[in-house]
């Protein structure tokens, strides 16, 4: 037999061996979005500890994926990747997690501190301001360009030695099995002559695939769901003024508006929703026109749009998977729960989540349990429901009192927005809850390699101060 003829049938042996033998690991992390890359990091320390081996599966491939490859980057239609033209609003609470996981300082050059909060509501009087200096903590918040988390992310899964990142491949197939599940991967890099199967098997899956890719129905989980009836149009703007990291949350009757600082001293990151029977009328707005109604309905305050980017729109719906644990299987992130972005708290509390996952996990394998277990994930999802019910509670609580036209309401609002402004306490819960510091606290500690902790534990001593004065 020739060279090349042995090397093709190993080759054809080889991948025989690969479809009877799936590859098996201790994780598998279905969809590298913010919330399956961010928890991919967060584990990393921890599997260094334990030698875990972890699977990230991601349907699509960007320019700044860890293998570097946009060939495949055609995203199937079904499927928004999470590092799109979006920012997203970071709280004091997910810098905590970003330095405990060790990717603050790649972010942070990135970011956008927010100093000051002005929430107002058009027509009426009232407004209230939070500032950080009044917290004692340098901002309440970051806006950082998904694009940049993206970056900061996928640098930190391909540092990981215990990741694998698997990429461009879809989950098609998810076989529920007693010991480890089974998954099944479609590639389709560059065509479907290029198109591959393979399959892998973990003891614990934790899904993050957004919700939208059909693998919860094909597991038979139902979601709580609410449609909204409104759109999220987000687009960048430059002001002919600087924002001075001030961030504005601005309720008017053509639906609420927040306008968030980016990184460039006069670039908004602006998020408008949008009543669904008034998208095709805001959609069908030249530049100019869509200019002249945002200053209408937030006024002069940085002066005149002098550029406004590429609009995008998102449907909004309340989705809340009713199950978020079973056996060997974890729901996260919007799958597990899609919110109103009104408060730009959805990734947030997912990444609490992500936080709270990785410790139990942490703590299991110390106690010699199996990761899996449906005691353990039990336990993550306990610890998490409070601080889901808070949020979910807090975003579509402001989404009702707010979207709502009833004069009365609109002065009680007005009251309500003055009363807030003058008294303590609850001006105090309301920046704690824009500091994403409102919920029950997550195990932080608990996050960290062992070997890390004694380096971060004097910077951890400084922020739990500055909590406790809050
Ligand atoms: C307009 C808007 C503004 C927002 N602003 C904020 C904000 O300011 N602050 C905040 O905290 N949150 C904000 N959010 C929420 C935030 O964007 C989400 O919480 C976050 O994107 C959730 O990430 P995820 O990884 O769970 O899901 P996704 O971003 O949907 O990622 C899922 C990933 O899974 C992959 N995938 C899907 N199916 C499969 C499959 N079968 N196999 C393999 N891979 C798969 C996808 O390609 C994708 O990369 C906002 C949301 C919107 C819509």
């Amino acid at each position: 037999m020739t060279t090349a003829a042995s090397a093709s049938q190993q080759a054809q042996q080889d991948d025989q061996l690969l479809k009877t033998q799936p590859e098996s690991y201790d994780i598998a992390i279905i969809g590298g979005g913010l919330v399956g890359a961010s928890l991919a990091c967060a584990l990393e320390g921890f599997a260094r500890e334990h030698n875990w081996s972890i699977a990230v599966v991601e349907a699509v491939a960007t320019a700044h994926s860890p293998s570097g490859d946009a060939g495949a980057d055609a995203a199937p239609a079904e499927i928004r990747t999470s590092y799109d033209a979006r920012s997203t609003a970071l709280s004091w609470g997910t810098r905590h997690i970003y330095e405990q996981i060790g990717l603050w300082q790649q972010l942070e050059p990135h970011v956008a501190a927010i100093k000051q909060i002005h929430v107002s509501d058009k027509g009426h009087l009232g407004a209230t301001r939070l500032n950080a200096a009044d917290h004692h903590v340098d901002a309440l918040g970051y806006v950082a360009p998904n694009i940049a988390l993206g970056q900061t992310l996928l640098t930190g899964v391909k540092q990981a030695q215990h990741v694998e990142w698997l990429c461009p491949f879809k989950v098609t197939g998810f076989e529920v099995k007693a010991e480890k599940h089974l998954l099944t991967l479609s590639s389709s890099s560059g065509g479907s002559e290029n198109s591959a199967e393979r399959q892998i098997e973990a003891g614990l899956v934790v899904l993050a695939d957004g919700g939208q890719s059909g693998l919860k129905q094909q597991l038979n989980i139902s979601d709580y769901v609410r449609p909204y009836d409104q759109y999220a149009i987000i687009c960048n703007l430059t002001m002919s003024q600087p924002h001075e990291n001030w961030a504005f949350e601005r309720f008017t009757a053509d639906g609420p508006m927040a306008w968030l600082p980016l990184p460039g001293a006069k670039d908004i990151a602006l998020v408008w929703t949008v009543p669904a029977e008034q998208i095709d009328e805001v959609n069908a707005l030249s530049d100019d026109e869509f200019k002249q109604k945002l200053l209408q309905l937030f006024g002069f305050r940085l002066g005149d749009i002098e550029r406004i980017g590429e609009r995008y729109q998102y449907p909004l719906t309340l989705v809340r998977a009713t199950e978020q644990v079973r056996p060997g299987l974890a729901v996260l992130g919007n799958a597990a729960h899609y919110i109103h972005p009104v408060a730009g708290q959805g990734y947030n509390l997912a990444l609490r989540g992500v936080a709270e996952l990785a410790g139990v996990l942490h703590e299991a394998a110390q106690k010699g349990e199996a990761l899996g277990s449906l005691a353990v994930l039990q336990r993550y999802q306990q610890r998490r429901e409070q601080d889901q019910d808070a949020v979910i509670g807090f975003s579509d609580g402001l989404i009702r009192l707010f979207a709502n036209g009833n004069p009365v309401l609109g002065h009680l609002r007005a009251c309500g927005l003055m009363l807030l402004d003058r008294l303590k306490p609850a001006k105090r819960w309301f920046a704690r809850q824009a500091m994403g510091i409102g919920g029950s606290s997550v195990r932080l500690k608990q996050l960290m390699a062992s070997d890390l902790i004694a380096e971060k534990q004097s910077a951890d001593t400084r922020i739990q101060k500055q909590a406790g004065e809050l």
